[in-house]
């Protein structure tokens, strides 16, 4: 995965199944003063390989599902260009994406909104399977009862509704119906956060053992770093609208160069656990590195974005140039890049959770 302008790279050197170039996405949006247009992603760069999962981390209203939605041609993007398994599907017209639909799904956070209300379990499974025709007619019910197996969800829910099911199940019905399919990318956009507490560390643990058997390909979008940092391989750290930073795991959480990846690993609830329902282990210590509200996109700064909550900006380069991406050299071996005029080739960066 790269970001920010870089070469395609990708964990086994093969051709990424996807690969997103220059995207940009807005919105047409009424002011006081007029209409205008809110930039919601801007020139976004990311690619990914053959069975990673790929984490897209920020805050709420950064543009990650705004992203995941164009990727899927659910938004049309303005600007940049989507090949999915190397076919350029940027433009391709509603009819001939039709058949490549199956090779990319997505789940979403509201398990129940997604699901059609009047169907039973076993007809929104179904659905995928017949219209694609995966298996034959007479096979549907048993490749039903295959994927319900392989959710952790019992054969005897079949027959009931959405609203019979808890909030758990219906995650489970949404990830059997993506996978009925066999997706080669599965878009994961908050995929738990609508749920209790109590069973996200379950669906996480489900997700991740799916992905051992299907072998899909996964952009994970989540605002919970601890969610990110147990499931993916790589994790692009998104604010307003742009990828600041990119790289392995083992890079951006062990050494992150870019001060809003910082702020955010210092801000978050260190519970000294890791992995999914680390935060419902309860807070340890909170350090508040991160000042201000995330700013409208309708008034998105100039030169670097991040600079007005930026506690090591130096001005006025910060204010008025928009820094480059730099990469650095991986300090655990991987892949690594940071969009901050304060970070250099080799690997020297401002920390602000020790200049704080
Ligand atoms: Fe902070 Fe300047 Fe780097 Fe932006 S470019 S993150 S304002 S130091």
């Amino acid at each position: 995965m790269t970001a920010g302008g870089g070469g395609i790279v990708t964990a086994d050197g093969g051709p990424p199944v996807l690969a997103v170039s220059g995207l940009g996405k807005g919105f047409r949006v009424s002011r006081s003063g007029g209409a205008g247009t809110v930039r919601a992603v801007v020139d976004v760069d990311l690619t990914i390989g053959h069975g990673e999962i790929v984490g897209l981390v920020g805050e709420s209203g950064c543009g990650k599902s705004t992203v995941g939605r164009c990727i899927l041609r659910l938004l049309e993007p303005d600007t940049g260009r989507i090949v999915l398994d190397g076919t350029d599907i940027t433009r391709m017209s509603r009819r001939r994406l039709r058949p490549l639909r199956p090779k990319m799904h997505m789940v979403f956070q509201d398990p129940y909104s997604s699901l059609n209300p009047r169907m039973t379990v076993g007809a929104i499974v179904g659905v995928p399977l017949r219209t694609h025709r995966v298996v034959a007619r007479d096979k549907i019910g048993g490749a039903v009862d295959g994927l319900l197996d392989r959710v952790g969800l019992a054969r005897q829910l079949r027959s009931r509704y959405p609203h019979e099911l808890s909030g758990g199940q219906r995650q489970r019905v949404a990830l059997a119906r993506s996978l009925a399919v066999r997706p080669s990318l599965l878009i994961a956009d908050e995929p738990t956060s609508a749920l209790d507490v109590s069973v996200q560390a379950a669906i996480l643990n489900q997700l991740a053992q799916l992905h051992g058997e299907f072998g899909f390909s996964c952009l994970l979008i989540s605002h919970d770093l601890a969610v990110v940092e147990y499931l993916c391989d790589r994790v692009a750290v998104m604010y307003l609208g742009s990828i600041v930073e990119t790289g392995t795991r083992e890079e951006v959480f062990g050494s992150p160069k870019h001060p809003y990846t910082q702020a955010l690993l210092a801000a978050r609830l260190d519970t000294g656990a890791a992995g999914p329902g680390a935060a419902a282990a309860g807070p340890v210590r909170r350090r508040a590195v991160l000042a201000g509200e995330l700013p409208s996109p309708r008034n998105m700064p100039a030169g670097c974005t991040f600079h007005p909550r930026c506690p090591v900006a130096e001005l006025p380069l910060c204010a008025d140039t928009v820094p480059p991406d730099v990469t650095v050299p991986g300090v655990h071996g991987g892949s690594h890049s940071a969009r901050c005029h304060l970070v250099h080739t080799d690997g020297r960066a401002p920390d602000i959770r020790v200049a704080g």
